[in-house]
């Protein structure tokens, strides 16, 4: 423009209303180009968790002969892609169409100024010979910036789809002052005070109310209760998966809101009642909560697990054998007794002062279980000791059982109890019957 109007200020004046229209095209189109973009980042999101759920979850869909159902419902999500995909794919049409049409009037408006002065006698050929090339030059670069800017917001609008799922807060932070629980001197006292949780729900029923228990070092207890009693959620609050409500836990006097996640967790080991493993060898998986171990100590483990006899039978479809064999994904070549026994073997090495067994043999035949059960006695020595299973007969010799219900704990010796003759004694005599 300086360039032009230097020569002629009427020459300059197709590119200043050009710049306007061009600063006007951009305002319009790149924001509709982020949210067409987002909105088929959306689609695509949606198709590979249709994909991904009808996967996860082949033996329901199969089981249920919903197998066509399932293409239906991936089909419906690729058609809606493909749609959003269109939309987008018309707009960058007319993006690029609209362009077209500014630089051509740009080019045209400049050429025809220039040879129209210059008929006149007011412009020599030099310049008009500079202002046409020049329009043109301006031309293509507008094309060209507008082109990357117009990307650049498209992939803004895939940013913005991926952080409203990726950048979502932590609920669960450690507070600035947090200490590492040392696990060399946790004792394994755990002491639960005034604690109510409900799941944040507003309609009064409390999954626990008000619980006070204090479980002592070394103590083995069974935690009793029938299904949704609230079991889990109490182990799950222990681990810190979700924030206390109200009330507090202390494990020997330290609030475990005022200790790091990561040592809580390092000082707790669990055998949870579904066992899912990791996609790689047999011994990585035993060592996962405690890396750096020696294969001797993996074995070790495996051998006190009843794990050691399977595992040397192993041999994965690349040919290794025994603790090198690959699990499958989560752990799918193995039965689910297997993998249990697995998990006990992981929890035997990383051998944490307090232990945590939810159904921790529910997988396992009776053989089977008869003899790891020596073993966890063994396992339990010196432990604090916190074992849920439906099947009482499992937990009736322990120490001290806590009988959860309706978000209250009744405290007592399997026989206390008994003779209380409250839920659990209740519980007791619908399962001796089918369980002893
Ligand atoms: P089970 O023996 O069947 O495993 P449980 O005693 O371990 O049962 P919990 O899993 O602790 O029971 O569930 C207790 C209650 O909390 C149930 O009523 C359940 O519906 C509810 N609940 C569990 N998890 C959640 C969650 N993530 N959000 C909301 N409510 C939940």
């Amino acid at each position: 423009m300086v360039l032009m109007s230097g020569a002629d200020w009427r020459l300059a004046m197709p590119t200043a209303l050009w710049l306007i229209a061009y600063v006007i095209f951009l305002r319009y189109f790149v924001p509709w180009m982020r949210d067409l973009s987002k909105n088929s980042s959306e689609r695509h999101s949606a198709v590979m968790g249709r994909v991904v759920d009808s996967y996860a979850n082949i033996l329901t869909v199969k089981l249920f002969s919903r197998a066509s159902d399932e293409d239906a419902y991936v089909r419906k999500a690729i058609d809606e892609h493909t749609e959003a995909i269109a939309q987008h794919m018309r707009l960058i049409t007319k993006f690029t169409t609209a362009l077209a049409v500014l630089n051509a009037l740009l080019l045209v408006g400049t050429s025809a100024i220039g040879v129209l002065l210059w008929g006149k006698g007011e412009l020599d050929a030099g310049t008009v010979a500079m202002a046409v090339p020049l329009a043109w030059t301006i031309a293509n670069t507008a094309g060209w910036v507008s082109w990357e800017m117009g990307r650049a917001f498209e992939n803004i609008g895939v940013v913005q789809e991926g952080m409203e799922t990726i950048a979502v807060p932590h609920a669960i932070n450690d507070t600035v002052t947090a200490r590492n629980l040392d696990i060399a001197r946790v004792r394994g006292e755990i002491r639960i005070e005034r604690l109510t949780f409900t799941y944040g729900r507003d309609d009064g029923r409390k999954v626990l109310d008000s619980l006070n228990c204090v479980i002592r070092p070394g103590e083995r207890v069974g935690l009793v209760g029938s299904s949704g009693a609230g079991k889990s959620t109490l182990i799950n609050l222990l681990l810190r998966f979700y924030e206390i409500e109200t009330g507090r836990i202390l494990i020997d006097g330290q609030d475990i809101r005022e200790v790091t996640q990561e040592s809580l967790r390092r000082a707790i080991g669990v055998v949870a009642q579904d066992t899912s493993l990791l996609h790689r060898s047999i011994a990585e998986n035993i060592a996962y909560g405690s890396p750096g171990a020696s294969q001797a100590q993996i074995e070790f483990a495996a051998q006190r697990a009843q794990a050691h006899e399977f595992i040397m039978r192993q041999r994965d479809w690349k040919g290794s054998v025994g603790y090198e064999a690959q699990v499958g994904e989560r752990g799918v070549k193995l039965s689910a007794g297997q993998r249990q026994r697995i998990a006990i073997a992981r929890v035997v090495l990383k051998n944490s002062p307090i232990l945590v067994l939810d159904e921790a043999t529910s997988a396992l035949d009776s053989e089977v279980e008869l003899a790891i059960q020596d073993q966890l006695l063994g396992l339990m020595e010196g432990k604090t000791v916190i074992a849920i299973a439906h099947r009482l007969s499992t937990i009736a010799c322990l120490d001290r059982l806590l009988v959860l219900n309706e978000g209250r704990i009744t405290e007592g010796t399997h026989d206390e109890l008994l003779r209380l003759g409250g839920q659990y004694a209740m519980l007791w005599r619908h399962q001796s019957g089918g369980f002893l």
